[in-house]
């Protein structure tokens, strides 16, 4: 018997007809990365608030588990004079062996709105045919669809009263845009009715398995590859017609490729590193990281980012700082280091300025990596708490930014291509590298953060996930403070 298919069941099939068959043969090999329970959170947060936002209405209770009730219960409702229930949220329809569920579906006198919710600030192409899909299937059991909306966030809004959102949705008419996806619906649905109960079809990985969405059967399809080369012709940075060219050419291994192919002197300088594994360090290094003066500011925050302002005077996906580590390094090596961190849950914003304009003296460079996100968060706070502001632009024109001096003077195959810093710091302190840490990346330092101002965490787990924030941000210094040591004193 052919499975059921769903609008996100067809949306995977579009995406990759074999990620659709994964899910129905295979949803064991499924792997999700650790943040997309975070992101699935906030989201659904984002969808009951927006109940809220468009003006309260019925709730079909049945979830997706209990189809069959979802359906009935929608129907009686629909069954109701129009009075009694105009606003439906998960109502659900099916046609042809399709179900859907649809955010909002508003009853009118003269036809439905449905109405598609995402947290995200602007109308995306996979919206497109989210709503198509949802359109043919609830025209196809019978409701006449007048208009079609896209209600996503205002990033313009700014929450400026506790516990009042209203303006942060914001209602897109997408109807023309969906209609004219419409045609394609049939042939796409049947199409895929088709692979799902067919054999997997052979598909290999390539950039369909990231876009629009990461899909959770990369590692399941990839152990089945033949493995890639340890040094892909991919990692050349910026080199995206060149690639394929290269590719066309044949070549899948970056050491294999001649030094004739390549124009830009940087994809020379990686070829030439990669080929020999000697790696490239610029005469000019030494000396440049030599003549910072001292005090040496040696600074890092760690930011979040809510999908529903959770702070007054913040705006929705603001990166906010919560946490900073500082190492400070005085002309005869000694170091110290300065760090804030809080976990309340409460704003840090106010703090987060003071401790650091505390802990960063009057004069000396303020060493980042990347300078643009620290000095970004420094003008968002600046705006914000005028009163600091002279004293939060003396910080940024203090900053020197270490990645574009490294991005010029410094290559080390191992990097794949990379100047993050935590592809840069095992080539040149291999003892920094973050695996005995529990916390090791940016995305990582926020699901933990997340994690500790949830309510239900409690005291002395709180402690313990402060603790290891205070270590993650603490080796991003330290690990700048390596890179910019000369060999011999690291
Ligand atoms: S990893 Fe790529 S090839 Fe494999 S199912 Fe997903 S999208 Fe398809």
């Amino acid at each position: 018997m052919t499975p059921h298919l769903s609008k996100s069941r067809i949306q995977s099939g579009r995406q990759c007809e074999k990620r659709l068959w994964l899910e129905l043969h295979g949803a064991a090999a499924a792997r999700w990365d650790e943040s997309a329970q975070t992101r699935l959170d906030q989201g659904t947060a984002f969808g009951e608030l927006a109940r809220e936002l468009l003006g309260g209405g019925v709730l079909v209770e049945a979830d997706h588990r209990h189809v069959r009730e979802a359906l009935a219960e929608t129907a009686a409702i629909l069954a109701k004079p129009l009075r009694g229930a105009t606003m439906l949220f998960e109502a659900a329809f099916e046609y042809q062996n399709v179900r859907v569920r649809v955010d909002g579906f508003k009853r009118q006198a003269h036809g439905d709105t449905l109405i598609e919710v995402k947290s995200t600030t602007q109308v995306k192409p996979e919206h497109l045919w989210d709503c198509a899909i949802q359109t043919w299937v609830a025209e196809g059991a019978g409701r006449k669809i007048q208009s079609i909306q896209l209600g996503h966030i205002d990033n313009q809004f700014i929450y400026r009263r506790e516990g009042n959102y209203r303006g942060l949705l914001i209602l897109q008419d997408i109807s023309t845009e969906v209609r004219a996806l419409l045609p394609e619906i049939p042939a796409i649905v049947a199409r895929l009715k088709t692979v799902a109960a067919c054999p997997q079809p052979d598909i290999h990985t390539g950039p369909h398995c990231s876009q629009p969405y990461g899909c959770p059967f990369i590692d399941h399809c990839r152990a089945q590859e033949p493995a890639p080369p340890a040094y892909p012709v991919d990692l050349l940075p910026h080199a995206g017609a060149l690639i394929q060219q290269l590719i066309a050419a044949g070549y899948h291994d970056l050491r294999k490729v001649p030094a004739a192919a390549l124009g830009n002197a940087k994809h020379r300088r990686i070829l030439s590193a990669t080929k020999t594994g000697k790696p490239y360090r610029s005469i000019e290094l030494d000396a440049l990281l030599a003549s910072i003066p001292f005090p040496r500011y040696y600074l890092d925050f760690e930011t979040i980012a809510f999908v529903i302002p959770r702070w007054l005077g913040t705006r929705s996906f603001q990166q906010l700082p919560f946490q900073f580590s500082c190492h400070i390094e005085s002309a005869d090596g000694q170091l110290k280091h300065r760090e804030f961190v809080d976990i309340s849950g409460a704003s840090p914003l106010e703090d987060f300025v003071r401790q650091l304009l505390h802990s960063i003296g009057s004069k000396g460079p303020i060493l980042v990596w990347n300078q643009s996100f620290e000095a970004t968060r420094l003008h968002e706070l600046a705006e914000r708490f005028p009163e600091h502001s002279g004293a939060l632009h003396a910080l940024i024109e203090r900053m020197i930014d270490l990645l574009p001096i490294y991005r010029d003077h410094y290559y080390h195959r191992d990097m794949l291509g990379s100047w993050s810093i935590k592809a840069v710091l095992p080539t040149i302190a291999p003892d920094l590298a973050y695996d005995d840490l529990s916390i090791t990346g940016g995305s990582a330092a926020q699901d933990a953060y997340l994690q500790a101002i949830h309510p239900d965490t409690n005291e002395s787990e709180r402690q313990i996930i402060r603790q290891q924030l205070l270590a993650y941000c603490c080796r991003d210094t330290l690990a700048i403070v390596r890179l910019v040591r000369p060999a011999g004193t690291r």
